[in-house]
């Protein structure tokens, strides 16, 4: 036996921070084990999943754009993942060589709002996406209140309220905000590249908080206007490392280091 690794895939795959993320746990906590990137076009991705599955020593990955959701076709599925979140981010492979597909997103997403009591609390969404996706199953399973999502395309996060039992409205990009108590931009707006997101932040109370999902740039538009009001902010990062982390305990048995992720994220905007 070698040692154990596991994967990210994707096309393209060059930009992916999960190899730098893995990469820094398993040396801080010393562990033997490898965390590779691997670029798998979409033709390629049954016969990469079936040549895995035969390698003891592998396992799982974490998945990224474009085969969150093609996945779901060659894996176990036991938390209903197709059914509910509709794409899958992480495969775990067990010993008997089944391989199980799940979705870290919404956890990671909800880790840095776990000790706020979000019940019953207004909140925006922009986008409807996948990202969004996990954000809307996450808080949904907070109970919070109504939901306001602005999107681009109206039926489609109209689709959504409904798929996660969300009472609340969907409303044009550039429709006035409400007073939410929590305002996540799940949308690519403000991404390197991509239109800036324009919201007029006033009509948030002064203990909302702002969070953006966006890590590239990780100071946005957005959560630059909400420190420039005082506002809490939450960035990209701290889902991208919450979600890693899940994933990390799930294909190497340690839970990451406790008190180093101000190291990590040096690491990842240096
Ligand atoms: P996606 O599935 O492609 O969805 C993109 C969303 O942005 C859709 O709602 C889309 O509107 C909207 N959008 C895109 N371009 C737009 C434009 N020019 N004008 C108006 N709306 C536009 O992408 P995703 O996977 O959800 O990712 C969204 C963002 O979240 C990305 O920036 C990604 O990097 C980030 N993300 C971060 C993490 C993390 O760990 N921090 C995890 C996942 C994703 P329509 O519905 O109208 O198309």
């Amino acid at each position: 036996m070698n040692i154990p690794y596991a994967d990210v895939i994707g096309d393209p795959i060059a930009q992916s921070k999960s190899p730098l993320i893995h990469g820094f746990w398993l040396d801080a906590l010393e562990l033997s084990g490898d965390y590779r990137r691997a670029h798998v076009k979409p033709d390629d991705l049954a016969a990469y999943i079936a040549g895995r599955r035969a390698d003891p020593d592998w396992r799982g990955c974490n998945v990224t754009m474009p085969h969150k959701a093609a996945v779901m076709d060659l894996v176990a599925d036991p938390g209903d993942i197709r059914g509910t979140i509709g794409a899958m981010n992480t495969i775990v492979r067990q010993p008997d060589g089944e391989l199980i597909g799940t979705n870290t997103d919404a956890a990671g997403f909800y880790a840095p709002l776990a000790e706020i009591d979000l019940q019953g609390a207004p909140v925006a969404v922009v986008g409807a996406g996948g990202a969004a996706r996990a954000v809307l199953f996450a808080l949904a399973r907070a109970n919070v209140g109504p939901v306001t999502i602005f999107n681009r395309s109206p039926l489609k996060a109209m689709g959504l309220l409904a798929t996660f039992g969300l009472k609340g409205d969907v409303v044009a990009l550039d429709a006035e905000l409400p007073p939410a108590a929590l305002l996540v931009n799940a949308s690519s707006l403000g991404m390197k590249g991509q239109p800036p997101l324009d919201l007029d932040l006033s009509p948030l109370p002064a203990d909302a908080i702002v969070y953006d999902l966006v890590y590239s740039p990780l100071q946005t538009g957005l959560l630059k206007s909400a420190a420039a009001r005082g506002l809490d902010c939450v960035d990209g990062l701290d889902m991208l490392i919450g979600q890693a982390a899940l994933a990390f305990e799930l294909f190497f048995g340690a839970a990451p280091p406790e008190g180093r992720d101000d190291e990590l994220r040096a690491l990842l905007t240096a």
